[in-house]
């Protein structure tokens, strides 16, 4: 198992398995199939509405809690402290855990003046030892100043929408700068594009006798992000757990940095609220 040390000493599984849009009652079954593959690090959050699945997998796999590594996240509707505490107790519940490994801030609302308030609540679940790491995700630059100012914890990782044309490059550097890890989300595109309209990927692929999504997923390793793709079809779990086993060149990494065209695919953060 790859894994990278968060700021905090604690390590997380680099490659990991999301659940966004996986039906709630399909949920038990994706993870079931993602364990068995070998996938030990599982992306939810309480807006999935399926971390009950996810806790339902986890309870029969089997698998001892301490290989396994669960991240969710708190909903933008229940910034502020009593709330993010309340949602916090809730998520564990659901999920069937008595602790988290991740819990994050899932997207900075900037709207509402409330993310630094909500951060103090996370530094206080996790000093009470119910989440081990807490981060964020969506903060931009201007959204985690406020945040390293005012908190006592540097968040362990930020979570946000990265992929060969959206690549957010200077605020990675930002968050290296700081010890925040990056955590991409969207890293295949979310299935909105077509990998195959990058020339790049398609000769790196073909030299490879690797897949499109391979190359893009072991692109980001090679990158050292965290990141975590989403599928429910098995082959596909199998497909992207082997991007683990491609060797990139200098050359090739160059030639998929250089796709980056700043064009995301999902939400802009200044606007989710
Ligand atoms: P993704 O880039 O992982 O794309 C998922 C799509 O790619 C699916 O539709 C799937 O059919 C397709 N796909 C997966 N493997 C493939 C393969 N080998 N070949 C061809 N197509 C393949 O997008 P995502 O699910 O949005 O992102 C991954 C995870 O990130 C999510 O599941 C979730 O855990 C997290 N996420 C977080 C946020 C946030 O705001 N923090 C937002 C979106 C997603």
């Amino acid at each position: 198992m790859r894994t990278i040390t968060l700021n905090d000493g604690f390590r997380i599984p680099q490659l990991g398995f999301g659940v966004f849009l996986v039906d709630p009652d399909d949920t038990a079954r994706t993870v079931r199939d993602a364990l068995e593959v070998g996938y030990r690090h599982i992306d939810t959050a309480a807006v999935y509405r399926n971390e009950e699945g996810v806790g339902a997998a986890v309870a029969a796999s089997g698998i001892p809690r301490s290989e396994l590594y669960i991240t969710t996240k708190l909903h933008q509707s229940q910034l502020g402290r009593d709330s993010a505490m309340a949602a916090f107790d809730a998520s564990l519940e659901r999920l069937g855990l008595d602790y988290v490994d991740l819990y994050l801030i899932h997207w900075p609302a900037p709207a509402t003046g409330l993310a630094v308030e909500s951060w103090l609540a996370l530094e206080e679940i996790q000093a009470s030892g119910r989440a081990r790491s807490i981060g964020v995700s969506n903060f931009r630059i201007e959204d985690l100043e406020p945040l390293l100012a005012a908190g006592s914890v540097v968040p362990a990782v930020n979570q946000f929408e990265s992929h060969p044309i959206f690549q957010q490059r200077p605020l990675r550097a930002f968050g290296a700068s700081h010890g925040i890890h990056t955590e991409v989300w969207g890293p295949l595109g979310q299935g909105k594009y077509d990998l195959g309209e990058l020339p790049a990927l398609g000769t790196i692929a073909e030299r490879l006798g690797a897949t499109l999504a391979q190359v893009v997923i072991a692109w980001h390793l090679h990158e050292g992000v965290i990141v975590f793709p989403k599928t429910v079809r098995r082959s596909r779990m199998e497909e992207n757990w082997a991007a683990l086993d491609i060797e990139l060149t200098d050359d090739d990494l160059a030639a998929i940095r250089a796709l980056d065209r700043n064009q995301r695919v999902g939400s802009d953060p200044a606007e989710v609220n």
